[in-house]
């Protein structure tokens, strides 16, 4: 799109804004509703597209990319009025016969800029959080989701004016050439070196920024974790969308006495889950394309591959893998996977797990599998991340009431339910000065009134 049409569409969102229709609550839900039926009516073409993008087994589209959504926008309709309601709040006695609000207005018109693993939902999950806060938006969906990006333009331009709500596809450069507007919020969701880009560009504006990145999630595997349904709920999370998850597990760091029965246990429940061929099975997807299946193939050259390291290019396939011996060195340890390979490293003692995972960037999640009460919280005190889970892997993004998001390296701020309300509204706080009283103390000449104010404050607190 040329760069008039930008700043045309720019204009039209700015006015449809301006004009004051989406500060109606009953407006937003109404348009909630629409987005529900529209998903409802799109859900064959949705999930075709997520097939053609990533080869996205059904039951995984559903459930991560669809499903999600109808409880998301259930959870924020039931709970938008009081949510958005203003909230009274205490004043400070100094202030008497005076009231305290905070009032949540929407910013304006927001960016939503979104990846290509998940790129129905993270597209759409924002999108909720913005409409209910009463933003217009535009959505850049990837250009590595071609299909799916597709779609929800179609679906996007079927149920909203465009002026309020609109899907702009382009690649980094167009996304680039949007950037020189000005939004009033931005809120992406990818890599980290882009993260650091986009924060750069907005900051010319001054516009604040959600950044949900990616980074390595660690699973720390202690001894007396319970394998018997742990090693599924880990293999689970490390090859659902064949790895291509943002809070997968990255790597293993294991015992050193329950090692070999985790890989013993591990193959046999890749086994149990793909059968002896994952290339078969129709409930394993798809590499997204040839760059990142090279990618992969390549971190495969590190340590040593105890299970899989099969692949077959045309087929964009990679099966799942194990791999041991590794360097912390090697880019294996020193990127983000993001694919089916699943590197264990060996620890003998839990501060050498915490001290591992402490030496390395705040990931956005991390996982411990113990059924000791005791090395769960001192994982939880000593360590950093944006979330996680306890002898689980992944199923914290699943819940409305906790706010998922990264933390230093792996991004800035949350949503989800009421988190993703808030991260799209301006607390404005109000302060309501009654007409009865004035205090003369406070305004010139000050004269020697300072040792009365010490006097005050000493007693307001
Ligand atoms: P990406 O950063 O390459 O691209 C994300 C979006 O930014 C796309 O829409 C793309 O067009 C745009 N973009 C790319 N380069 C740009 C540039 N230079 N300037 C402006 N825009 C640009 O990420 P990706 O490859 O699509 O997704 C994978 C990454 O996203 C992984 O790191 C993963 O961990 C992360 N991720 C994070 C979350 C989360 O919730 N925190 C969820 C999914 C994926």
């Amino acid at each position: 799109m040329a760069q008039e049409s930008i700043s045309q569409m720019m204009t039209g969102l700015r006015a449809f804004f301006g004009a004051g229709k989406t500060k109606d609550i009953d407006f937003r839900i109404a348009q909630l509703k629409k987005l529900k039926e529209g998903i409802r009516k799109y859900e064959p073409e949705i999930m075709a597209s997520l097939y053609d993008d990533l080869r996205k087994p059904p039951f995984e589209s559903y459930a991560s990319e669809i499903g999600i959504l109808y409880t998301e926008i259930d959870h924020v309709i039931r709970h938008l009025r009081s949510w958005a309601h203003p909230r009274r709040v205490a004043t400070p006695i100094l202030h008497f016969l005076s009231q305290s609000r905070i009032y949540h207005e929407p910013y304006g018109v927001v960016l939503i800029i979104s990846p290509w693993n998940y790129p129905f939902l993270l597209a759409m999950t924002p999108l909720i959080g913005a409409m209910a806060a009463g933003n217009c938006v535009l959505i850049k969906p990837s250009e590595f989701s071609p299909s799916t990006s597709q779609t929800i333009a179609n679906m996007i331009g079927e149920l909203f004016e465009s002026v309020y709500v609109t899907a702009f596809q382009g690649d980094a450069d167009a996304t680039r050439k949007l950037l020189d507007e000005k939004f009033d919020y931005i809120f992406f969701t990818g890599s980290t070196p882009v993260g650091r880009s986009i924060m750069t560009e907005a900051a010319r504006h001054l516009t604040p920024v959600t950044l949900e990145l990616g980074g390595k999630s660690p699973c720390i595997v202690h001894e007396d974790a319970g394998l018997k349904y742990g090693i599924k709920r880990i293999a689970w999370g490390k090859f659902f969308n064949a790895g291509q998850t943002c809070i997968a597990p990255d790597y293993v760091l294991i015992h050193r006495k329950i090692k070999d029965d985790f890989v013993e246990r591990m193959i046999g429940t890749i086994f149990s889950f793909y059968g002896e061929d994952p290339m078969k099975s129709p409930d394993y997807a798809r590499i997204v394309n040839e760059r990142h299946l090279n990618r992969l193939v390549n971190l495969m050259k590190n340590g040593r591959i105890l299970y899989g390291g099969k692949y077959l290019s045309k087929d964009l396939y990679l099966s799942p893998t194990i791999i041991d011996q590794v360097s912390p060195d090697e880019p294996l340890m020193q990127e983000e996977i993001f694919g089916p390979l699943l590197p264990i490293i060996e620890y003998s003692d839990i501060e050498e797990a915490i001290a591992f995972v402490n030496q390395r960037p705040r990931p956005l999640a991390l996982y411990c599998f113990s059924e000791n009460r005791e090395i769960q919280d001192r994982v939880l005190r000593e360590t950093s991340s944006g979330g996680g889970c306890i002898n689980d892997t992944i199923s914290h993004i699943g819940s409305q009431e906790l706010p998922f998001g990264g933390i230093g390296e792996s991004g800035m701020g949350a949503y989800h339910g009421k988190a993703s309300f808030d991260t799209f509204s301006h607390p404005r706080g109000i302060l309501f000065r009654s007409n009865l009283v004035d205090m003369p103390l406070r305004y010139p000449p000050y004269r020697d009134r300072v040792s009365l104010l010490q006097f005050i404050f000493k007693f307001i607190r």
